[in-house]
């Protein structure tokens, strides 16, 4: 078969690759119905992240089942599934902590955009739904594998309650599923950070009440105006620059939750500052396992739509335009069909 191969920095190609088989008795092998590009991707497509090998890419997916190993249990051939981007065997404490992408057999799965892909530890890793869906459903459930699962544990993890006043920084298709997720969870209020039209557009569709274009100590002022002076109770942080870190954190009221998906790139915290800020602090790899079951659910009884981030999609053999479309930001995402 042929998957996506980076090289080097806007060296993205679309080559032969070894079909992938069952290596452990506890693999699956699934055919893709679609994958995607993430903005995490665009780390290492722009050179942010070193690349050393041609390394393959690609790690949110959703497919049919076609063959298993024979420990296998909880999967079996024909079945649609969706995965976290992260392996997990779903037993061990990690796990049932419910921090399934710290699980202590994890594996990143890194070889998603290609036609068909082997998910280890499939019975912890793969959820089925009961049927086959329909196509038009494909968008938003792809998402749960990884941009809309990171976006709901960003509000989880910056405590969003019923009423809770939210502020979203990003405008990737993580913060604009942050808002979603913020909404469901019944935020009174959510300010989204952007200066990106249609993205602005999409926000307020999902949820967002005001809409704030500064960045850096003006953006923070800004959303003191909107706080009676104090902040917001929650911050997402979908970003992960220095900036947009220390945007969030001096968002955030004294007692109020700071949450960060976007993985850090040159962060650096002020021992001090955070000493005097007052927030509590969590993020991390969204633990995506831990909701699969839940946000499925959401998106085959209709009430999210998470499936409008994609705004570009594409046959899979021309991958490379998805991830230009993205670094260029004329997409929020691109959704690749095998
Ligand atoms: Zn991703
Ligand atoms: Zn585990």
């Amino acid at each position: 078969m042929r998957g996506t191969v980076l090289y080097g920095p806007h060296d993205v190609r679309f080559e032969d690759c070894p079909d992938p088989k069952i290596i452990q008795p506890t693999d699956a092998i699934i055919r893709m119905s679609a994958t995607c590009v993430c903005g995490s991707d665009l780390w290492p497509y722009r050179g942010a992240q070193p690349i050393t090998e041609p390394t393959p890419m690609g790690h949110e997916y959703c497919g049919i089942v076609e063959e298993v190993g024979r420990a296998v249990t909880s999967v079996r051939p024909g079945q649609f599934v969706i995965g976290s981007f992260a392996t997990s065997d779903n037993t061990c404490p990690n796990c049932q902590y419910g921090y399934q992408s710290s699980c202590m057999h994890r594996e990143f799965i890194t070889r998603a955009q290609a036609p068909v892909l082997r998910v280890p530890l499939a019975d912890g890793t793969l959820v089925p739904t009961s049927g086959v869906p329909s196509n038009d459903l494909l968008p938003s459930l792809l998402t749960t594998s990884d941009v809309l699962g990171t976006g709901w544990f960003a509000a989880d993890a910056a405590n969003v309650k019923p009423g809770s006043t939210v502020v979203v920084v990003g405008d990737g298709a993580v913060g604009l599923l942050g808002i979603l997720s913020a909404k469901q969870m019944g935020a009174g209020r959510i300010i989204a950070i952007s200066r990106h039209e249609k993205r602005q557009k999409l926000a307020r569709e999902f949820g967002a009440t005001d809409i704030v274009t500064e960045r850096g100590d003006e953006g923070v002022a800004r959303i003191k105006e909107l706080t009676r002076g104090i902040g917001a109770d929650s911050v997402l942080e979908c970003v992960g620059t220095q900036e947009s870190m220390k945007q969030a954190i001096r968002a955030t009221r004294p007692g109020g939750y700071t949450s960060f998906v976007g993985v850090p790139h040159g962060v650096e915290l002020d021992g001090q500052e955070l000493f005097f800020a007052h927030v509590r602090l969590h993020g991390g790899p969204a633990p995506v396992r831990r909701y699969l079951p839940k946000l499925i659910d959401l998106v085959l009884n209709g009430k999210i739509s998470p499936g409008k981030v994609f705004d570009l999609t594409l046959p899979l053999d021309q991958v490379a335009e998805g991830y230009r479309a993205m670094d260029e930001r004329r997409a929020i995402k691109t959704l690749l069909r095998p």
